[in-house]
């Protein structure tokens, strides 16, 4: 029988490859760095967040070729009993060291029977310990309906990874899950949400477990307040970068996600599965393209029009999209409004609104888009400004030599903004 720590040191290890709670590794100067399975993490609040982030287990009794815990794996394996987990939480927490516990699992028994023991150590960390920090629970997909619905009551987020956009990708990877299972507690989850902010009653109140925990027990907040999110793993299968973000878009309409995390395809063992190129650069450009959708008004189909359903990868998706749509060009940043400002290469979500309080006062320069912090050599061939016109409209910027090769070396996004738990 491994000792706690060696349990510990390999279940941490195997924590790493779900993105669906994305972490970079603690900072090498905390103290934190020198303890297994702390990770930090960007918080839903946007505050930075050291999570414990550990495996229940890494058996598994599903066979999924793109996973290194899958059944036929023969990898080191290691478990925790649920009150293993409620110790180990409640001991990083009380020295300092972690401000919440993302807990996934292989599947041991059955899917429900693994749901259960996730369970236990969420409702046991609330109800017997009157444990308040932040608590992200993966969800076995093909477990009961209840057991996602019970799970809630207790974690402030809980993930269910979709893992592939396309029934055929899980067909051939993962033919013991399925998109309808997957989606259905998707479903339940919305669901339970849903209801839990049309009427917080019924989840403020303590139930009769609760209320023989003693009056120290502080109500139990609404179900899982900080939402779900999912993982997608790219490049296992042929599927599109327009399939992914299909799939992607989607979620966050049907199921308000609050995010969807692109996982690069690592291949596990060499034929296995089919060898994948580096999928790295992939998983950024998407990441970069769902924000846009998120946050700028992009459809899928701006970004991956027929004849190019895969992202250029030599440059950002905003950039491409431009450079395919010169006649929507030159914008007028004194005139123009929010949704083609927000098109425009090189301005952000707070540069736009900038612009839109600054030009009530004055016809905006470009000494006062530079004053904004707007990188001019992105924007320039892209606007007119009050002392500044590049072009006739749908001349625009394809007509200017060496521009798109210079771009290409640019990058219009920060890769630690999608580092969320
Ligand atoms: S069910 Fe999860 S842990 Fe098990 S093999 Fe599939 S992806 Fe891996």
């Amino acid at each position: 029988m491994k000792s706690l720590e060696q349990r510990l040191e390999v279940l941490a290890d195997a924590a790493r490859y779900d993105a669906s709670c994305a972490v970079s590794v603690a900072d090498p100067r905390s103290p934190r760095q020198n303890e297994l399975g702390i990770y930090e993490s960007v918080g839903p609040d946007g505050r930075r967040l050291a999570l414990l982030k550990i495996l229940l287990t890494n058996e598994c009794v599903f066979d999924c070729s793109y996973c290194v815990h899958r059944r036929s794996s023969d990898v080191e394996r290691a478990r925790f009993s649920p009150e293993e987990v409620v110790a180990l939480t409640l001991d990083y927490h009380r020295r300092g060291l972690i401000d919440g516990l993302f807990l996934s699992s292989g599947v041991l028994d059955s899917p429900d029977a693994t749901m259960e023991q996730l369970i236990t150590v969420a409702r046991s960390l609330r109800r017997n310990h009157h444990y308040f920090g932040y608590i992200h629970l993966k969800t076995i997909a093909s477990c009961a309906d209840e057991l996602v619905a019970e799970a809630g009551r207790w974690a402030d987020r809980l993930s269910v990874n979709i893992e592939m956009p396309r029934q055929a990708d899980l067909d051939q990877l993962a033919p013991e899950k399925s998109l309808v299972q997957i989606t259905r507690a998707m479903n339940v989850i919305r669901k339970e949400i849903d209801e839990a902010q049309s009427d917080p009653l019924p989840n403020a109140r303590p139930d009769h477990a609760d209320q023989d925990a003693g009056r120290r027990y502080r109500p139990h907040r609404r179900f899982a307040p900080a939402g779900q999110t999912t993982q997608m793993i790219i490049g296992a299968t042929p599927a599109t970068d327009a399939d992914v973000l299909f799939a992607a878009a989607s979620l966050y309409t049907r199921q308000k996600l609050r995010r969807v995390y692109y996982s690069a395809y690592i291949p596990v063992e060499p034929g296995m599965v089919a060898e994948a190129p580096p999928q790295v650069a992939r998983e950024r450009r998407l990441y970069q393209a769902d924000w846009l959708i998120r946050d700028f008004g992009f459809s899928v189909g701006d970004l991956t029009p027929p004849g190019a359903e895969n992202l250029d990868l030599a440059m950002d998706p905003k950039l491409a999209w431009a450079l395919r749509n010169p006649d929507r060009f030159p914008i007028d940043v004194n005139h123009a409004p929010k949704g083609d400002l927000l098109r425009v290469p090189g301005l952000g979500l707070r540069s736009v609104e900038t612009i839109l309080i600054a030009r009530r006062g004055s016809r905006i320069t470009l000494a006062d888009l530079a004053a904004m912090r707007v990188p001019l050599t992105r924007a320039l061939p892209f606007i007119v400004a009050a002392d500044h016109v590049p072009r006739e409209r749908g001349s625009t910027v394809v007509a200017l030599p060496g521009l798109r090769r210079r771009w290409q070396q640019l990058e219009l996004f920060d890769r630690t903004a999608d580092q969320s738990a």
